[in-house]
C-alpha cells in the first residue's frame, strides 16, 4: 500500500500557507502559499484554499483523503464554522469544512484552532518529536497556546482548551482580600484581567519596556540583556518570571514537564528562561524538573500539525 500522503493549511491574516507530507515518517514533499487582500471574501479564500490543496497534491505526487485546516479563532466543532476569529472577520459565521470541501469533491476536511495545530506540529516533527506530552506558547501580538498529552492534541469537550495565553496570572482587584491597585493596562480583550498574555506577549513585553524607560525595540532589548547586568536583563527576569507563572499552571494542572515557545518574542527565550526556571523551581509541587525550549518548525509548525490532523480517527 502506497504512503499515505497528509494535506494541512494554515489560515493567516493575510495568506494561507500549506503542504504536502508523507503519514509514515513526516517527510515534507511539498510546500505552497496563496496571500489574498484582508478584505476578500470568504469564497474566494475558500477557492484560493482548493487550488493550493489540488498544487500541492500535483507536486507530491498523490492525494489526501482528507484536509486539516488550522485557523485562528473559536470554532463550532461538527460544523467547522467560525464563530469568531480577530484576524479573519471575513470568515465568522462560515464553514471552513463545507467551503474548503467543496472546492475538492466534498472531501472531508478538518478544522482546528491555529495555535492548536502549531502544537500538534511541533510535538509530531519540531521541537516536542521526543516528547509525549507538551504545550506549546508563541509570544506574539498575543500569547497563542496549545497542549498535547500522550500523543493527542487536548482541546477539552468543548473543544477551546489550550487558551494558555488567557490564565489568570494576575489577579483583578477585589477589595476585602486583595486590596491592590487596578492596573488598566492589565484588562484584557478577551473581557478578563491580569492574563498572562497582557505580561508576556511581544507587545506586552513592548510597554513593560516603555514603562520602564527603555528601548521598545525586542531584539535591542533582548541584546542588551544578554550583554550586561543591567535594568534589561532585570525586565527580561522580571517577565521571564511571569512566563514562569503560566506554566506552573500547566505543570500543576497536567504534569507537563516539557514547555516549547515559539512566536516572534519566543527568539527572546535565551534571556527570559532563566526567570521562567526560577519561578518554576519556587513553585515546584512535586513535580520533575521542566524543561523549556525553543520552537523550530517556524511558520511551518501550523499546516504540518493541520496535516496530522487528519491522521486521527476520531
Ligand atoms: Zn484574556
Amino acid at each position: 500500500m502506497a504512503d499515505q500522503l497528509l494535506i494541512g493549511l494554515d489560515f493567516g491574516g493575510m495568506s494561507i500557507k500549506g503542504g504536502a507530507v508523507s503519514a509514515s515518517d513526516g517527510k515534507i514533499l511539498a510546500r505552497g502559499l496563496r496571500p489574498f487582500a484582508p478584505d476578500v471574501a470568504a469564497a474566494e479564500i475558500f477557492t484560493r484554499a482548493a487550488e493550493l490543496v489540488l498544487e500541492l497534491e500535483s507536486a507530491a505526487g498523490g492525494s489526501a483523503e482528507r484536509i486539516g485546516v488550522g485557523c485562528a479563532g473559536l470554532f463550532d466543532r461538527p460544523t467547522g464554522t467560525v464563530l469568531a476569529s480577530a484576524n479573519m472577520p471575513n470568515l465568522v459565521g462560515e464553514s471552513l469544512s463545507k467551503g474548503v470541501g467543496e472546492g475538492l469533491g466534498g472531501r472531508e476536511v478538518l478544522v482546528e484552532n491555529d495555535a492548536n495545530v502549531a502544537a500538534f506540529g511541533e510535538q509530531w516533527l519540531g521541537a516536542g518529536l521526543a516528547e509525549d506530552s507538551m504545550a506549546l506558547l508563541t509570544l506574539g501580538t498575543g500569547v497563542g497556546g496549545g497542549i498535547v498529552l500522550g500523543n493527542e492534541l487536548f482541546v477539552g469537550p468543548g473543544g477551546n482548551a489550550g487558551e494558555i495565553g488567557h490564565t489568570v496570572i494576575f489577579p483583578k482587584p477585589s477589595g476585602s482580600y486583595y486590596d491592590g491597585p487596578y492596573h488598566e493596562e492589565l484588562a484584557c480583550p478577551c473581557g478578563s484581567y491580569g492574563c498572562l498574555e497582557r505580561l508576556v506577549s511581544a507587545s506586552a513585553a513592548k510597554r513593560r519596556a516603555r514603562t520602564a524607560g527603555l528601548n521598545d525595540d525586542l531584539p535591542v532589548l533582548a541584546q542588551a540583556a544578554r550583554e550586561a547586568d543591567g535594568p534589561e536583563r532585570r525586565l527580561m527576569h522580571e517577565i521571564g518570571r511571569d512566563l514562569g507563572s503560566g506554566l506552573s499552571t500547566l505543570v500543576t494542572l497536567f504534569d507537563i514537564s516539557f514547555f516549547v515557545i515559539g512566536g516572534g518574542f519566543g527568539a527572546a527565550l535565551d534571556v527570559l528562561r532563566p526567570g521562567a526556571e526560577e519561578l518554576l523551581e519556587e513553585q515546584r509541587y512535586g513535580t520533575g524538573a521542566s524543561r523549556i525550549v525553543p520552537a523550530t518548525l517556524g511558520s511551518d509548525a501550523g499546516w504540518i500539525g493541520a496535516a496530522r490532523l487528519s491522521l486521527r480517527t476520531d
